[in-house]
């Protein structure tokens, strides 16, 4: 074929010679508009598609955020309730309800008026302020636990105490069996809590403090109770009160009556007397006559005759105590002037004539004074 030959009419448009770029020039400019709307629709459809993706997880992301700040918040408020007079540090509660407040304010605003790193970076002073919280409750129950092994320690020496006075006091066995099971339970309580202080576990902490609560109303029940029985079986008298200590003072506690050497009351009392003295000395120019003061368990077991009532059975005497002193010179009988003069003034200086003693008391005894410190039921 040669580019002079004529071109037949008939032949189809496809095998026309120099037709590479295809059909007629109408034919062409057809087929590159649709070329050219389709490349425009895929371009759209994909900003769609981006628009669609990136808007809808830029939505879920920050309702997200919202809801996990929301969540935490309501996290602290109830840390909030739940420390109430369970910090250290009463401050640490204050910052957080601060905190807390912001964090509300800023969830009841209209999402568009909020910047998206708002909620984002409110969670952070947010659960700074509730570790403080946490932090204080850790030291506050630590504290605790300090507090309740010394209160355990001192009703474990109590009990101790009262346990071996009342050896062989004739108080019924099941009574003192009581008390020697609440000691057990203390010296167990006592060995599973002494490590116990310097845990950081908050759980761990506060049942430490329960237990030794438990264990602490536990002992001083049983000790009370074991006290009051052998209280009833030695001190039968009502104003009289049984007293592990009494006859049994170590001599620090007692000082010397400076002008009766050879008396001794208990050291915290002894002023009273001395001013009580220096008063009587003034209205009847000498000093009180002290016929006696403390009495040792020995001394009082010698002087104890069940038959009498006179003096008070060992273990019962205030004499025992240091709180009391049996006073002469004219005081040893009622209606007297120095008797008189005593009703009237020694309570100014903390001393006092009990009612036992009183003409129509259980034992009437004008010679016997004894501190307001001593038992009340005993004044
Ligand atoms: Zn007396």
């Amino acid at each position: 074929m040669t580019s002079t030959t004529a071109v037949p009419a008939t032949d189809p448009p496809g095998m026309q010679a120099g037709g590479s770029s295809g059909g007629t020039a109408r034919e062409r400019r057809e087929a590159k508009v649709r070329r050219r709307r389709t490349i425009r629709t895929v371009v759209v459809a994909a900003v769609v598609v981006v628009l669609t993706v990136t808007g809808g997880g830029a939505a879920w992301y920050l309702t997200s955020e919202v809801g996990t700040l929301r969540a935490q918040s309501t996290t602290a408020k109830d840390l909030l309730t739940t420390s109430d007079r369970k910090v250290a540090d009463e401050a640490t509660r204050a910052a957080l309800s601060a905190q807390i407040s912001t964090v509300d304010q800023l969830l009841a605003q209209p999402f568009y008026t909020r910047f998206p790193t708002e909620t984002v970076d409110a969670r952070q002073p947010l659960a700074a302020a509730s570790d403080a919280v946490r932090g204080s409750m850790v030291e506050f129950a630590r504290n605790a636990v300090t507090t309740g092994r010394r209160g355990l320690a001192a009703a474990d020496a109590r009990g101790q105490k009262i346990f071996t006075a009342t050896e062989g006091k004739g108080v019924a066995d099941a009574i003192r069996s009581n008390l020697r099971s609440a000691l057990d339970t203390s010296a167990a309580v006592d060995e599973a809590t002494s490590d116990v202080v310097a845990s950081e576990n908050l759980a761990e902490l506060e049942k430490a403090v329960l237990d030794m609560r438990t264990s602490i109303s536990t002992l001083t029940v049983s000790t009370d109770a074991l006290s009051e029985a052998q209280d009833a079986v030695t001190c039968p008298a009502p104003d009289q009160v049984w007293d592990p200590d009494s006859g049994v003072l170590p001599s620090s506690a007692l000082v010397a009556i400076p002008w009766a050497p050879k008396h001794f009351v208990r050291a915290d009392v002894l002023d009273g007397l001395v001013e009580l003295d220096a008063a009587y000395q003034q209205a009847f120019g000498e000093h009180l006559t002290i016929n006696s003061a403390y009495r040792t368990l020995v001394e009082q077991k010698a002087l104890y005759d069940p038959a009498s009532a006179t003096a008070a059975a060992p273990g019962c005497s205030t004499h025992g105590l240091g709180l009391a002193v049996d006073i002469g010179g004219g005081v040893q009988a009622f209606g007297t002037e120095q008797y008189n003069w005593l009703k009237a003034n020694a309570s100014t200086y903390g001393w006092a004539h009990p009612t036992w003693a009183e003409p129509n008391g259980r034992v009437p005894e004008p010679w016997h004074w004894q501190s307001v410190l001593a038992p009340a039921n005993a004044a």
